[in-house]
């Protein structure tokens, strides 16, 4: 997808702090962190948001949760951790593309649910 950020990263024409990668997915450090750890899962096919079609298509979620366990794992979150997926203008996306944020390393306790 022409123009769109985490495509780039995706392609390497924009460099990334990756941490994670396999067939479906790979994660990179967030540039601005919210947390000690604050990993983006990505998708690597261009999914717009939660609200495309092909959000569900295939087996990409399970791969997406199985990357988040590793990644928690490597990062020992142990004691827990936050996944965020912010969905559209009210959801405050600003990347158009799909992503989970991966938050931990500290308690997180500005819970909104
Ligand atoms: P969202 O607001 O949910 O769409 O999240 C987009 C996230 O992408 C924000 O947390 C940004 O800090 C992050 N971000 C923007 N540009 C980059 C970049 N070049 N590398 C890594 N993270 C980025
Ligand atoms: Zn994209």
């Amino acid at each position: 997808m022409e123009n769109c950020l985490f495509c780039k990263i995706i392609n390497g024409e924009i460099p990334s702090s990756i941490v994670y990668k396999d067939d479906e997915v790979i994660a990179f450090k967030d540039i601005n962190p919210q947390a000690p750890v604050h990993i983006l899962v990505v998708p690597r096919e261009h999914i717009q948001s939660a609200l495309d079609k092909k959000a569900t298509d295939g087996k990409m979620l399970s791969s997406v949760f199985s990357a988040i366990a590793k990644i928690a794992k490597d990062n020992k979150l142990d004691n827990g951790f936050r996944i965020i997926n912010n969905c559209g203008t009210d959801g405050g996306q600003t990347v158009p593309h799909l992503h989970f944020h991966l938050l931990g390393g500290r308690p997180l306790g500005d819970k909104v649910v």
